[in-house]
């Protein structure tokens, strides 16, 4: 019989309900690695052949997920790609793998890769976490990014790159055989990097529809980094599942997203951007001169809007954005989700949605909602993060993380 294991005496946030959703006394009986029944009564079970944990009261809500994840930068990076691409592969791993274990230790139970590095990072790591080797959430994996030629990206050794909607084809198909689920193109510019702005369009209509199909038939999704209006009007009307940034956002980029509400999610980015326009990175070298002539400050004065038109619109937002660097670092992942409340407008529980039950879906599984039959990936907190949203950024309020029915991450000072 599959191992059986109930979360009695909990407080629990299922995230199966509207945004107005409080967390509420309950127990969560899981079974195998699936949540088997969450009851706002007492579960009576038989203490032989089943686990009884009593929670004390603590809040039990689905893990959390991040959809734009690189993995490859490790606890101290910044903005050092070269080095990272040739550092020895054996010793990156064990990098890698300490941000994997962060990611969970976080109480991230899902990420979905954003491009890599080293070619094979978010592959060996999925393969070494779902063996059991090292500990780290689910990953939906990414292989080296795809950039044009000419474009952002191309020139720098680390990229695929590609000049027509074959060359680009071939290159998804490959990547998708050596496993990769997660494809991640460049289609705009970056205002940090003068002569590629944001508004710049790189690729087309037929190289993206290409890339869609080739994608869907492995089984694979595009996502983009897509900053400009009109990169991202023609993510969404070519089929790209994930569009992240997203900083502009005119008529047509808004009405081409909602023509394609059930199937596009959007990840913007926020804290990256809120960070470098409060001087977080100054210390990093983005002085204040930097950050202006980057356009960031506009960058950043539109997305906020543009966050509050996609919530108008029922576009799904997704947490998620380059966490990694010295000023956003690995581990602060949920500071995402107080941008989103403090910025965009969210209520706590809506900003939570953002790395649950609209994440689950775009990774293509069944997280993101404490629910039976769904995943048994939940996190353990203290506190009330449906009221304040910030708890989960607290590492001592954090008691377990929980993936696949099994305790993946235990608090040493605060035992569950
Ligand atoms: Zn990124």
């Amino acid at each position: 019989m599959a191992g059986r294991t109930l979360l009695q005496n909990a407080r629990v946030l299922t995230c199966s309900g509207d945004t107005g959703e409080r967390p509420r006394d309950g127990d969560v009986l899981i079974e195998g690695d699936r949540i088997a029944e969450v009851a706002a009564h007492r579960i009576d079970v038989d203490p032989a052949s089943t686990r009884v944990v009593d929670l004390h009261g603590a809040t039990v809500l689905p893990g959390l997920g991040d959809a734009h994840v690189h993995i490859s930068w490790p606890l101290d990076f910044v903005f050092d790609h070269a080095a990272i691409a040739k550092t020895p592969p054996g010793r990156h791993m064990l990098d890698v793998a300490a941000v994997a274990r962060t990611f969970l230790e976080s109480g991230y139970t899902s990420i979905i890769g954003a491009g890599v590095t080293q070619p094979l990072d978010d592959l060996l790591a999925k393969d070494a976490i779902d063996r059991g080797l090292i500990p780290g959430p689910r990953i939906v994996p990414s292989g080296p990014m795809v950039a044009e030629q000419g474009g952002l990206g191309a020139d720098g050794g680390l990229m695929d790159v590609v000049a027509d909607a074959r060359e680009l084809r071939e290159v998804v198909a490959r990547q998708c055989d050596t496993g990769v689920r997660a494809l991640k193109l460049f289609i705009s510019g970056d205002g940090v990097v003068p002569q590629f702005p944001s508004d710049d369009v790189y690729m087309n209509d037929e190289m993206l529809a290409a890339a869609v199909e080739e994608a869907d038939r492995h089984g694979a999704f595009i996502t983009v980094h897509a900053r400009g209006s009109a990169s991202v009007a023609m993510a969404a009307r070519t089929g790209v599942r994930i569009v992240h940034h997203a900083c502009f956002l005119d008529d047509d980029a808004l009405k081409a997203l909602e023509a394609r509400r059930d199937d596009i999610w959007v990840c913007p980015g926020l804290h990256y951007l809120y960070a470098m326009v409060s001087g977080h990175a100054e210390p990093w070298g983005m002085t204040p001169e930097k950050i202006e002539a980057s356009g960031y400050h506009e960058e950043f004065r539109s997305q906020v809007e543009g966050l509050h038109r996609l919530r108008e619109s029922g576009i799904r937002i997704l947490a998620g954005g380059d966490f990694g660097h010295q000023w956003t670092r690995h581990g602060t992942y949920a500071a995402e989700l107080q941008r989103y409340v403090e910025l965009g407008g969210m209520t706590p529980v809506e900003a939570i949605h953002t790395a649950t039950r609209n994440l689950g879906p775009a990774a293509g599984s069944d997280t993101g909602q404490v629910r039976p039959g769904y995943l048994a990936d939940l996190l353990i907190v203290d506190g009330d993060p449906a009221a304040d949203v910030t708890v989960l950024q607290r590492p001592d309020l954090r008691r377990a993380v929980i993936k696949d029915g099994k305790f993946g991450y235990v608090n040493p000072e605060v035992h569950p």
